[in-house]
């Protein structure tokens, strides 16, 4: 299954004058998954909702015993639900029920479905730390991932899935570099209009857009953001997620977020 580089991508190989002969990104299928089913009629843009841990990973233990892994699915099936309603977007989820998917297994699902966004719902633990905050990736992970490239003789790997035209390493490098640019600025877009959302309807934690080097979060062609939609470690926002009127707050604010991004898609 091959699929055209990023349109942005391209442009931005078209300023640096490279002439890129069969310019395509080919999908590496994870050894043993299924191939997505071919593309139907829909045009819709993909959505890709991941709710945190599952199965033999519970995830954060709150103070009162409410396990993460239940939370953040619940959650992410409510925000399809509001998605959907809205008609948008499609949105798949990374799991439906209480199974362990690992976490380059969430990347890889994103990438088989063109996911044009990855949103990545959590709930965990963290001392002193209360309300919803929003991740994106950090600078530091992302140059860590440009020096394994280079590193790296198998390049599909080191690119989270993406298997590179076949050109010099230099000249990949540069690919990459492009379409992660343009991935991350979409990312950081989605975050701060997370925040703003989020802002009006629920308690947020102090400087509420952070950037950390989640693995999850590592696809270097799709925005990607992982929300934390409060803190189980603290006994207030346990409580408040486990009420449904609480999550449909959260709901609503990230459905709002993803729409908007969505709506303007010329701007990464
Ligand atoms: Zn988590």
């Amino acid at each position: 299954m091959t699929r055209s580089l990023p349109r942005r991508a391209l442009l931005g190989a078209g300023v640096l004058g490279l002439a890129m002969p069969g310019l395509a990104l080919a999908e590496r299928p994870a050894r043993g998954a299924r191939t997505a089913p071919r593309p139907g009629p829909d045009p819709r843009p993909v959505v890709v909702l991941d709710p945190g841990h599952g199965g033999r990973d519970p995830g954060a233990i709150g103070v009162s015993g409410t396990q993460e892994k239940r939370i953040v699915l619940a959650a992410a099936q409510e925000l399809k639900g509001r998605l959907e309603a809205g008609g948008a977007c499609r949105v798949v989820l990374t799991r439906t029920r209480d199974v362990f998917v690992p976490l380059e297994g969430r990347v890889a699902f994103a990438r088989r479905q063109n996911a044009v966004l990855f949103l990545s719902i959590h709930a965990d633990s963290a001392p002193g730390a209360r309300g919803a905050s929003v991740y994106t990736l950090s600078d530091r992970a992302s140059d860590a991932l440009s020096a394994a490239l280079a590193r790296r003789e198998n390049a599909a790997d080191a690119a989270g899935g993406l298997r590179l035209p076949p050109v010099p390493p230099d000249v990949q490098r540069i690919l990459l570099s492009l379409v992660r640019q343009e991935t991350r600025v979409g990312s950081e877009r989605l975050a701060d209009l997370a925040v703003d959302a989020l802002r009006s309807r629920v308690a947020l934690l102090p400087n509420t857009h952070r950037q950390a080097a989640f693995a999850v979060l590592k696809a270097p062609d799709i925005p990607s953001m992982l929300v934390e939609l409060g803190f189980l470690s603290d006994r207030g926002d346990e409580a408040a997620l486990r009420r449904p009127d609480h999550r449909a707050k959260l709901v609503g604010a990230l459905a709002g977020a993803v729409e908007r991004f969505l709506a303007r898609p010329g701007i990464a």
